[in-house]
């Protein structure tokens, strides 16, 4: 991969602002324009380690601006793109779907544009220069729907997405996919389970429960804390992207997930444990602090990956095991509440 220039979208979110540095450090040829709006969810403090590199530049902008994406990818020469901008969490889909409907099917369709304006021409052939560009597409498990004790999800199950942001995520999915078999535009997409580590949003779970145990309030725990999520941490997501952007099969779908199926509460009480060991309190045990809370609407039960296919035929392995990942995410997070 060398000389290309990759618009990353969602770049300044917890996933893009994990992966832009390490791709950046993997590949010293390639250059990155980071378009993110900045919603809530943006934090462009995350990027402060690449902000003064010269192969990144950063845009402010909206991926539904079909003038914006246009002239990016004009003006920058765009020769690929990794997508992961969207609304991302399911909680503000119940609320309040409609941005879920904008960003994820009105953007993606908009990046999609943009990228066949620019590199197909009017017989869809590759114009000069962009035979070997490519669409990476970053997705969720959560469009397979809900699995029950047992079994699951490998790149063959069939959609059932359940929440207003998975069915967002399917649908740009779909799109996705439409746009290889009818323009022959060279995609990629990977759905990948649950990721946890450094820079996610404190709204998500994990944040969540360290910043309430540290500030001696409720640990929320949805229902009956039963449900079950394949954890990840962010960096072997990161390292699956880069495998599957760069030598996955063209038209595939890979999925991505850590085979560390743990329940909510397992979760609630682990990092309560860590904390007890690394930060004891002046009485009794963080995990005095769990309280069940009503449940999500629609929540799903479980979501397990068989991450059989990217293991064999691209060679990703996750690095991080769940104890050494939790422990990082803990202490970064510590560092975080405990100075703001
Ligand atoms: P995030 O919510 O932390 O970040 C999303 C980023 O997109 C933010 O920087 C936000 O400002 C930007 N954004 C939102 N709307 C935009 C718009 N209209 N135009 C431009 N930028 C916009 O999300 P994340 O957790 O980093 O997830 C990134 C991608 O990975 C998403 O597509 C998500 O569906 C997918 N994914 C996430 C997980 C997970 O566990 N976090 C797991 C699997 C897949």
């Amino acid at each position: 991969m060398s000389n290309r220039t990759i618009l990353i979208t969602g770049g300044a979110g917890f996933i893009g602002s994990n992966f832009i540095p390490f791709f950046l450090e993997k590949h010293d040829t390639v250059s990155v324009v980071n378009l993110d709006k900045l919603t809530y969810a943006g934090n462009l403090g995350h990027l402060e380690e690449v902000k003064n590199n010269e192969r990144y530049k950063f845009v402010q902008g909206d991926i539904c601006d079909a003038d914006l994406v246009r002239a990016i990818f004009k003006n920058e020469q765009i020769s690929d793109v990794i997508h992961f901008a969207a609304e991302s969490h399911v909680d503000n889909s119940i609320e309040g779907p409609e941005t879920f409907i904008k960003t994820n099917i009105n953007g993606t369709f908009t990046l999609l544009e943009g990228a066949r304006e620019h590199w197909l021409d009017n017989s869809n052939s590759a114009k000069k220069g962009f035979e070997a560009s490519r669409f990476h597409h970053i997705s969720t498990d959560e469009v397979f729907g809900s699995l029950g004790e047992s079994g699951f999800f490998d790149e063959n199950t069939a959609y059932a997405p359940n929440s207003p942001y998975s069915a967002s995520k399917a649908s740009s999915d779909f799109l996705v996919r439409s746009y290889f078999h009818t323009y022959g535009l060279n995609v990629i997409t990977t759905n990948c389970s649950n990721n946890y580590g450094p820079k996610q949003h404190d709204e998500k779970l994990i944040p969540t429960i360290i910043r309430k145990a540290l500030k001696g309030e409720e640990i929320p725990i949805y229902g009956d804390g039963k449900n079950v999520r394949d954890w990840l941490y962010v960096q072997d997501h990161c390292l699956g992207i880069d495998l599957a952007f760069s030598k996955g099969k063209i038209g595939e779908t890979y999925v991505i997930g850590g085979n560390n199926e743990h329940s909510n509460i397992f979760i609630a009480q682990k990092i309560c444990t860590i904390l007890d060991e690394v930060y004891p309190k002046k009485t009794g045990n963080y995990s005095e602090q769990i309280t069940f809370v009503r449940d999500r609407l629609g929540h799903d039960f479980r979501y397990a990956i068989d991450a059989t296919k990217i293991k064999t035929k691209l060679g990703w392995q996750s690095k991080w095991n769940f104890d050494s990942g939790l422990r990082e995410t803990v202490s970064w997070y510590m560092n975080k509440y405990q100075q703001g």
